[in-house]
């Protein structure tokens, strides 16, 4: 028997257990997968025990995806960039960190969304963990620009200054969160994509829509990360303004079926995670 398991604190919510299991038990795999919480002071202890050798290796999630760099031996380009690592392969006692978000994020726009990000133009609401890779995915796929709007201004320019060296063919930007910023990027955007918490479940904000509502075209594309509750206000308002929405589901299954497949070496059946993953957010056995 071999082990995966998420890391993260305090992690009452992951998904991911459930839909991985799924997924092992469909391929009929000995591989047990497990929540591992875990305190930012245990972290180290826990990257011990994931260098045994019935471990797989592991996902990462909040709060840990950046804290776990310096605990391991290597990093892939992709998590380099983005400076995070949301997935672990243990290569016999040697800790290797990828970022399987950048390829949930772009897999999910182009496949649910239907939306190709070449040359199109970009708002992104947030500059954490998830503006991070969703503006590393939209450089690689050679968006024409991205502007970043964040509550912490100096957050958004570190973000768009660190990623700047990447970005070939996309003119990147940062403006602070007030209604005239709204108002200059939204004017001509494709796409909009909410990387904030606001609206999410257990954020206290549950009924928060992170940007003005009025601003909404129908041209647009609205993209809410967030995948609890499968449609949040932000989803609901664009729906009503005539955008087209796409929830966070899909790049969550699609991040984790990246990861499954880099443990493995098996094509990951991601129709079982959906059904897994939608069963458990509606809240059946
Ligand atoms: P971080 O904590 O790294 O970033 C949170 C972001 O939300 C920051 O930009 C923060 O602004 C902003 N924010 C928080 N509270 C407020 C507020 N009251 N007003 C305005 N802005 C606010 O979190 P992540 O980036 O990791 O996650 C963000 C969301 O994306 C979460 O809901 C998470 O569940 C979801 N997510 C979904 C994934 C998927 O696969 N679908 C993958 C990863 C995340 P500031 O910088 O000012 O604090």
């Amino acid at each position: 028997m071999k082990y995966l398991g998420v890391i993260g604190h305090p992690q009452i919510q992951s998904l991911s257990p459930i839909f991985q299991q799924a997924a092992l038990d469909y391929l009929r795999l000995d591989i047990i997968y497990e929540a591992w919480p875990t305190p930012e002071d245990g972290l180290a202890t826990r990257l011990r025990g994931t260098r045994s050798t019935s471990v797989l290796g592991a996902n990462v999630t909040i709060p840990h995806k950046q804290a776990v760099i310096p605990l391991l031996d290597g990093l892939d380009e992709t998590s380099r960039n983005v400076g995070a690592v949301n997935t672990i392969i243990n290569r016999e006692g040697r800790l290797h960190g990828c970022n399987t978000d950048v390829i949930g994020f772009l897999r999910a726009l182009r496949e649910d969304g239907a939306f190709d990000p070449t040359r199109k133009r970009v708002v992104i609401a947030g500059a954490g963990g998830a503006a991070r890779a969703a503006v590393v995915g939209l450089v690689e796929a050679g968006a024409g620009s991205v502007s970043v709007i964040n509550r912490t201004y100096a957050r958004a320019t570190r973000l768009i200054e660190e990623i700047l060296p990447l970005a070939e063919n996309t003119k990147l930007d940062a403006f602070p969160e007030m209604y005239a910023s709204w108002g200059a990027a939204l004017g001509s955007c494709d796409l909009l994509v909410n990387c904030t918490s606001l609206g999410s479940t257990g954020s206290g904000r549950e009924k928060e829509v992170p940007v003005p509502v009025d601003l909404i075209r129908s041209t647009m594309l609205v993209y809410d990360v967030i995948y609890r509750p499968a449609e949040t206000p932000l989803m609901k308002a664009a729906r009503k303004r005539g955008a087209e929405v796409l929830g966070g589901l899909p790049m969550l299954v699609y991040q984790g079926a990246a990861s499954l497949e880099m443990w493995t070496g098996q094509p990951a059946p991601v129709d079982v995670m959906f059904e897994a993953a939608n069963r458990a957010l509606k809240g059946k056995p």
